[in-house]
């Protein structure tokens, strides 16, 4: 029997993938196996958004052939998609799989023989046009259920569009039933997974659906206690959907809503479909219906033309914002994007000393929040996540609790009151109720 490892990088969307297409492999009658333990096939799936995706893609390759130096060597993913060639060039490589080739590369790398050159299968990303549904498993609590994928904005600085083509989404009659699937194999978390989630409902080329719609289908299945939404863009994040969640027994208080800059003129620059007061009033309007959601937003540092006072108004403008903890990410020129083009690069250094300074106010933010949880009655679900003796959970609203390792509580949900935060911003609790529940009780 063949063994095969996987290493993915990047997002959610890629661990979902990444998930699906192992199965396949297991299906086929492949072994999974960890990545030391002397595979004779490696996939690799790459991401074009990871600082230095080549450098790492490198070392990976490295790592692979000394640990088996026989295996075939196979690379997919969004970096695959966009420099397939150069891919290809890194020594120990056997194959480049595109967007559309992924999911059938079990079927196009037959048998997964060394050639004395490597393959390089990948059309334009024009011809990524079908919708591929994936789910992972990986932890026995939580699934990342992908709904959408690819993405018809433009936004300057992003290649995304360029890896994963355009928008397209499955069917809500697939994603019930297969949220109904989930739920049947005991896992109590479903966190709603796409490159523009918000975006759900385009099949092929044509708008079918709306993403609320697939929000009021999913919080009728009743066999799933939670579904978060992973993130979702501030100018599709309607009033209909902040209603559902806020009367919903399943969908979760907590939003991720990028924001990437509190300055109109960089949000013009970056091509966004908003104005700050469009974010503020997203806050507003979950916060007046939810003030003990959980609200996380993405921000970019250093982007170009972002001068001091543009930073310093964005520093002002969430310092002000009722958001919970910030995603910061530094700029970083891309190639093929509208942005590395623009005049008025900011210089490392100062790039780093905002970045570092959003650092803080997230740290603040999120402390802020957790304080304001302590003494509420809430519901945890355990994780299988262990480590020093300790195990975790996250409430409803994301807060991360931390308890004495107990393997009875891995995937159950408990009924507990926040009795303090730590030092190092782990929130304690004190058990309401001694018995566990079950998931229809939560
Ligand atoms: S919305 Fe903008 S940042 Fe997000 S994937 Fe689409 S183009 Fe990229």
């Amino acid at each position: 029997m063949k063994k095969v490892a996987f290493y993915t990088l990047g997002c959610k969307l890629n661990y979902s993938e990444t998930s699906t297409i192992s199965r396949k492999f297991e299906e086929k009658g492949y072994r999974k196996v960890d990545f030391t333990d002397t595979p004779n096939i490696f996939i690799i799936n790459t991401c074009s958004v990871t600082e230095n995706a080549d450098k790492k893609c490198h070392k990976i390759v490295r790592e692979a052939r000394a640990i088996s130096p026989d295996a075939y060597v196979a690379i997919i993913g969004c970096y695959a998609q966009l420099k397939p060639r150069e891919i290809a060039e890194i020594p120990g490589v056997d194959a480049v799989l595109g967007a559309s080739e992924k999911f059938r590369l079990i079927e196009l790398l037959d048998g997964f023989v060394r050639q004395p050159q490597p393959q390089v299968i990948s059309g334009s990303i024009e011809t990524a046009t079908t919708f591929q549904s994936s789910h992972s498993i990986a932890d026995r609590t939580r699934t990342f259920l992908k709904v959408q994928d690819g993405c018809d904005y433009s936004c300057s600085f992003c290649t995304i569009p360029l890896a994963r083509g355009s928008s397209r989404s499955d069917t809500i009659e697939n994603i019930v039933r297969r949220a109904r699937e989930v739920g049947a194999t005991g896992i109590k978390e479903i966190v709603l997974t796409g490159v523009n989630t918000g975006d759900f409902g385009i099949r092929d080329g044509v708008r079918q659906d709306k993403f609320v719609d697939l929000v009021r289908a999913l919080d009728e299945v009743k066999e799933i206690a939670r579904i978060r939404i992973s993130s979702i863009e501030p100018n599709l994040l309607s009033d209909d959907i902040i209603g559902i969640v806020s009367r919903s027994e399943r969908f979760v208080p907590h939003f991720h809503i990028p924001l990437q800059s509190g300055s109109d003129k960089v949000l013009k620059l970056m091509r966004r479909r908003y104005q700050r007061e469009l974010y503020a009033s997203r806050v507003d309007a979950i916060k007046s219906l939810m003030p003990h959601s959980c609200i996380g937003v993405d921000v970019i540092v250093g982007f170009p033309g972002e001068t001091k006072q543009d930073f310093l108004d964005t520093y002002q403008f969430i310092n002000e914002l009722d958001v919970s903890y910030l995603h910061v990410f530094t700029y970083s020129e891309r190639e093929n994007t509208p942005a590395a083009t623009l005049e008025g690069r900011v210089n490392p250094s100062e790039r780093a000393e905002r970045s570092k300074m959003l650092h803080i106010l997230s740290e603040k933010k999120k402390r802020a929040f957790y304080n304001s949880q302590i003494g509420v009655e809430t519901t945890v679900l355990f994780e299988n996540d262990i480590a020093n003796g300790f195990m975790h959970g996250f409430t409803a609203n994301y807060v991360r609790v931390g308890v004495k390792y107990d393997p009875l509580l891995i995937n159950e949900l408990k009924k507990v009151r926040i009795s303090s935060v730590t030092a190092d911003g782990l929130a304690e609790v004190e058990e309401t109720e001694t018995e566990v529940l079950s998931h229809s009780q939560a």
